[in-house]
This record gives structure tokens, sequence and C-alpha cells, in this order.
């Protein structure tokens, strides 16, 4: 006898399930996992020593409102803790705006590579996903605009964007926004904001502020080092505000999590030394690659996309890393077959990346 069964909503069964980045390879023991854009420096001591104090009051439910995180949040970063909502993970609040302001007959306006987790949640919620070209990997403003209807209730742009590390200047998002309707909610990803180095970038504060229909994401996950605690934030207009606070979990953010993302913010110097680290390493490492005749993609993220011209080339380089133990991104989830994103890890992380694609390009070389 057949079992019974239930279907979900048809436009569920269009989602490709998230593949994250692997962490291990069968008979390796020592792994170099480049593969999720995690910090070149683990965890911050002090959320470590955070994390551990926060288990003596886990029979406790969690500030609800997360009070101290975000009156924290807002002194770091300059911003109105009472804008402020947090989740677990960016990921989470990225959901909630989608499924509260998108849904069935509704569009979604994305780039071309965008961030994937736009795509799985809009079509979790039912919208229709508009991916727009990009113009040498990056978001095409003109293009984005031009596709915009009057079924668009939202707007994704990750600045800058995984994987592609591009990045838009203040001025070509706040164009993006201008030729908007009002009504149309722009989401802008800063999950990699702190390790923008190019002086006309905003991460969405400024647009925020001034009172557009706009809202900024951040995360905990990248240069905080806390991606396992899964804890991000948004900042949003009032009105925005409101209904996240309706629909998210009343505990979505784990004391634990909260205790941390605390901790991480006042970690002395550490933002300035990953910052340092990546903007040195970013640097050299895609002059090395260039220099063994791989093209590499401006980046203003902690990761760089390679590009092997061929799909074959690439999975034959990510072979040749993963026989060192080295684990990177493969890219065809974002219709980029061709290409890897390598995150920048360690300066001994990021020699062995180099050693072992000299030696395969000069294999590739040889062998024609
Ligand atoms: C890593 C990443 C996030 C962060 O997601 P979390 O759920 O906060 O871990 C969000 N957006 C982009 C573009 C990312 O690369």
């Amino acid at each position: 006898m057949s079992q019974p069964k239930s279907l979900p909503r048809p436009s569920i069964l269009s989602i490709e399930p998230y593949v994250g980045g692997e962490s291990k390879i069968p008979g390796v023991n020592r792994i170099v996992k480049l593969s999720s854009n995690e910090g070149a420096f683990g965890v911050p001591p002090g959320a470590q020593a955070a994390y551990i104090a926060a288990a003596q009051e886990l029979h406790r439910y969690p500030d609800g409102h997360a009070t101290a995180l975000r009156e924290a949040i807002g002194r770091r970063f300059g911003v109105d803790p009472a804008r402020v909502v947090c989740g677990n993970g960016s990921d989470e609040l990225i959901q909630h705006l989608i499924l509260a302001y998108g849904g069935e007959g509704t569009e979604l306006v994305m780039s071309a590579h965008g961030f994937v987790m736009y795509d799985i949640s809009g079509r979790y919620a039912g919208c229709r996903v508009i991916k727009v070209p990009e113009r040498n990997l990056t978001a095409d403003v003109d293009a984005m605009l031009a596709a915009v209807g009057p079924r668009t209730r939202l707007v994704f742009l990750a600045n800058p964007n995984n994987p592609t590390g591009s990045c838009l200047p203040a001025s070509e998002v706040a164009r993006l926004r201008e030729g908007l309707p009002a009504e149309v909610l722009l989401v802008l990803d800063s999950a990699y904001a702190e390790y923008v180095t190019r002086p006309d970038y905003d991460p969405g504060t400024a647009l925020v502020e001034a009172g557009t229909n706009t809202v900024m994401t951040r995360t905990f996950s990248k240069i905080f080092g806390l991606g396992g605690m899964r804890l991000g934030w948004a900042y949003a207009p009032v009105h925005v505000v409101d209904i996240l606070n309706r629909v998210r979990g009343p505990f979505n953010v784990n004391s634990a999590a909260q205790a941390a993302g605390i901790a991480a913010l006042a970690e002395p110097g550490w933002v300035e030394k990953s910052v340092a680290h990546n903007t040195e390493w970013r640097a050299t490492l895609s002059e090395a690659l260039r220099g063994i005749g791989i093209t590499v993609h401006p980046s203003e993220g902690n990761f760089i996309l390679a590009d092997f011209g061929t799909a074959e080339r690439a999975s034959a380089a990510d072979a040749a890393l993963r026989a060192r133990g080295v684990i990177v991104r493969a890219m065809g989830a974002y219709s980029l077959p061709q290409c890897l994103r390598i995150t920048i890890g360690t300066a001994e992380e990021c020699r062995m990346v180099q050693e072992a694609l000299t030696e395969f390009m000069r294999g590739a070389a040889a062998h024609g």
C-alpha cells in the first residue's frame, strides 16, 4: 500500500538544496578549509570565553530582544539600536524579509551571480526570482532597474558580492535606490563590509538613515569568526523593524550567540588585524595566481574568484588542491563552473594554495 504523502506548494520543488563548503576529504587528516569564507584567525578568544561562561545560564531563556547585543552593535557601528534586529545568521533575516514582503504573484530582482540564498528564499516564498545579467561579474544597475516591474517587491544586492567579490561604489548603490519605486524594498547584504578597502564604499548605513525603503544586513560569520554561532543583524527603517519583530521567532538568537557576539565586538584589535592580513594576502595571492596564468577577478571580500577558463580545468585544479588537503569552493551552483572561490586563509594556507596551483599550471602547460 502506498504511503499517504503531502505535497508542498509547487514552487518549493524548484529549490535546489543549498550545498555548503565541504570540510572533509576521506583519508586526509590535515585539512585546510578555504571553502566558506570563515575568517583566517579562528574564533576571537574573548568570544570563546563568553560562550563557555554562557553555559552556566543555559536553563534561562535568552533576552528575546537581544538588547545588550543591539546596544553593542549600535556603539560599534554608530547605528541606532532601536533600528537593529538580530537574527539566527543573516540568512534568517533575509528569509523573513522575503516571506514578509514577497510571495506568490510578486517578483524578486537580484544579479545573475548574486548570493544563492536570495534565490532559495525567494522560491520558498513563491516569488518569481529574476536574475539580471552582470557586466564583468559586477551587478549592472541599469539592467537591474530595467528588470523592475509592477510586481517587483524586493531587490537584493550583496555588496561586496559573494562569490564574485565585486563591489559597487556608494554612488552606484544610491543610483539604484533612486531609480527604484519608493515602495520596493532594497536589501543591501553587506556580509563582507569590513574587508572593503576601496574608499568610495558605503555598506548601506547612509541609505537606511536617509529614510529610504532600504535594509542593510550584516553578519558575525565572516570577519568576527562566529559562523558556527549563527548570528547576523539587520539595520532597517522602523516600519521594517516592526515587521521583522512580528515574524521572527521570539527567541531566535540564543543566549550563547548573544554573549559571544558582544565579546567578539569587544575583542581588541581583531578587526584591524583581520583587515590588514586580508588586504595583504588577497593582493599577494591574486598577483601570484595571475603570474602563473590564472585569471583572478578583483575582490573586495575575504576570498578570490579564480577563473580557469573551462569547467574541466577548474575541476582538475580542485582535485590538485584536494590532493594537498586544501578544500576550496566549486562554483557550479553559481553558473560559474570554470571558477573556484578561494577563501583568504593564514599566510601558510595562502602559500599552500599558491604552491599547489603553480604545480598544477606547470602540469597543465606540459600536457597542453
Ligand atoms: C556568508 C554570507 C552571509 C552570512 O550568512 P549568515 O547566515 O549570517 O552566516 C550573508 N550574505 C552573504 C553574501 C554571505 O556571503
